[in-house]
């Protein structure tokens, strides 16, 4: 690391203490620039990377709510406005106990830059709460929507900020915050990505992460003149991105072997064929099960609950030709890279976001793999939420085929755009460098285009 990364990053732990995962996300991409910085020390010297670094504005907040006992909760709720250089922030809402300043803001940062590879106009924020869903009534969940979104909606608006889903926020949680914030500002406008179809929403909205991963997976393979089908493929998570990725998988002629949850995960040798996979999304969407349930429906299939102490996580250790980590941050760390690579996998493409710690990395990058990091490989759902947006404006639902057909082509340009600053900068093949890179020009110019602000 050249003197002056290291003194940046020294500066960024230094001010944001017990934020390990930005400091992660910050790390991987000024290792990236080192490469920008001997070639344009123009972007050193206007301090772009500082600035882009910083938020433009946190928003924190209290939450109160009553449970269905009539006890009253509190909870936190977040919205980080990290950088508007190309278009209004843009960017999930999470609820998961584990959501905190650091994670919300690791995510916002990485956004900015997965936003800038879309092609689309729109600037990164993230947000959320860690307000957990799971075992809450549809009423609770309900009323914490509504508090949360009586505070956000002075802050958002369709064209300053529009958040969508993540973690914890599906169908179900978009509606109740749209319907409060449409109450409260009293317009009827495109505020929330990942609105029901009767309500403004964009067909393949739900399916774009998944199908996103998949086809930049495709693109990666094509690159070796091979293809998707036939192969058999490790999934992680058995949310919205993990349920499209299996069934476009499925559509692709390749198998996926494995779906988890928190609590642990299953293996069907035989693979998660479209009649398994609407079995799940019935279990996880409509009965909100666990992952379980599905080894004892399923003859021939094994549970395996996670232990958290254990160093490795056993669902990574199956043979296995392409992996699609899909459930959260940091699920393979280096010890579960080595066994994905042992045990065959040429092909990760990452479908949540930072799913690999730094170290795992590493081992894939040793390994010369078609390795996509998440905000390259999981540009689609955005992607696809950026249509939605402009099919709000223009008062108008385009088809089907025709959101998929922009969603294939909108992925092929994200890889082309990664595949070319990785070897215009030295590193050819390598994603990661490609993705940090061509997302950070177009922010940055357009940052200095705009004067100090
Ligand atoms: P969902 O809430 O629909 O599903 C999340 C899945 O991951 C569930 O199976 C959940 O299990 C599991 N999971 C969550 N937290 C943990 C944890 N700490 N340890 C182990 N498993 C966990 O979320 P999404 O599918 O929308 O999101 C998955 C990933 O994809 C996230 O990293 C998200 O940021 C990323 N992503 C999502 C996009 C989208 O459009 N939805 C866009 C781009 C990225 P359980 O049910 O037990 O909680």
């Amino acid at each position: 690391m050249s003197e002056y990364s290291e003194q940046l990053m020294a500066d960024v732990v230094a001010k944001n203490p017990s934020e390990p995962e930005f400091h992660q996300a910050v790390q991987e991409v000024v290792d990236s620039l080192e490469l920008v910085f001997e070639q344009h020390p123009e972007y050193k010297s206007a301090r772009v990377l500082e600035r882009a670094i910083e938020p433009e504005r946190v928003i924190m907040f209290r939450v109160p709510w009553m449970d269905d006992r009539g006890a009253v909760q509190v909870n936190r709720g977040f919205r980080i406005e990290m950088n508007s250089a190309i278009g209004p922030y843009k960017g999930g809402l999470r609820f998961h106990p584990s959501v905190n300043l650091g994670i919300l803001k690791f995510l916002a940062f990485e956004q900015v830059f997965k936003n800038a590879l879309t092609t689309l106009p729109m600037g990164g924020g993230k947000g959320g709460s860690d307000f957990n869903p799971k075992g809450r009534s549809d009423a609770e969940v309900m009323r914490f929507c509504q508090s949360f979104m009586t505070e956000l909606q002075r802050h958002i608006g369709p064209n300053t900020d529009i958040p969508a889903g993540d973690i914890g926020v599906g169908g179900r949680e978009i509606g109740y915050m749209f319907g409060q914030y449409k109450r409260l500002a009293n317009e009827f406008s495109g505020v929330l990505t990942g609105k029901g179809r009767n309500w403004g929403g964009s067909l393949i909205r739900p399916e774009a992460t998944g199908y996103g991963a998949v086809y930049f997976a495709q693109e990666m393979v094509k690159t070796r003149g091979q293809e998707l089908a036939g192969r058999t493929c490790l999934v992680s998570g058995s949310g919205n991105v993990a349920q499209y990725t299996v069934q476009k998988l499925n559509e692709l002629g390749a198998t996926a072997v494995t779906m988890s949850d928190s609590s642990g995960y299953i293996h069907d040798p035989e693979g998660i064929t479209p009649e398994k996979l609407e079995w799940i999304m019935e279990l996880k969407n409509v009965r909100r099960g666990r992952i379980s349930e599905y080894a004892e429906w399923m003859r021939g299939s094994v549970y395996t609950p996670f232990d958290a102490s254990a160093s490795q996580n056993p669902l990574w250790a199956h043979e296995a030709d392409c992996a699609f980590p899909s459930a959260t941050q940091n699920e393979i760390n280096a010890e579960d890279a080595k066994n994905m690579i042992k045990g065959g996998v040429t092909v990760v493409s990452e479908g949540a976001n930072m799913p690999t710690t730094a170290d795992g990395v590493g081992v894939f990058m040793q390994a010369k793999i078609l390795y996509a990091p998440g905000k390259a490989a999981n540009a689609g759902g955005v992607a696809v939420s950026g249509l939605e947006m402009a099919q709000n404006s223009m008062r108008y639902s385009w088809t089907r085929e025709e959101v998929d057909n922009r969603l294939q082509m909108i992925m092929a340009d994200v890889h082309s755009s990664c595949v070319e600053a990785a070897e215009r900068f030295g590193t050819p093949g390598n994603y990661v460098n490609g993705a940090n890179i061509a997302g950070f020009l177009k922010v940055a110019d357009s940052m200095i285009d705009q004067g100090l602000v």
